[in-house]
């Protein structure tokens, strides 16, 4: 029997100002287990300098412009 239950959760990251995706797995937690804090540790641990850059190069890449 599989008891890791695995949720998609969409996360707001204000350094980055962004939503993404973040699959979550919940293994064993107990009933009244509150989810916000724990989510807010995949906030924190948001690569926003990855991000950010991931960001900037798609921009060149795609950007033109002006
Ligand atoms: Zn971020």
């Amino acid at each position: 029997m599989a008891d890791a239950i695995w949720k998609e959760f969409e996360l707001f990251c204000p350094v980055c100002n962004v939503h993404f995706k973040q699959l979550v797995v919940l293994h064993k937690v107990p009933e009244n287990f509150d989810i916000a804090p724990y989510l807010a540790g995949f906030v924190k641990s948001h690569d926003h300098k990855a991000y950010q850059e991931a960001q900037r190069l798609k921009a060149e890449a795609g950007g033109g412009g002006e």
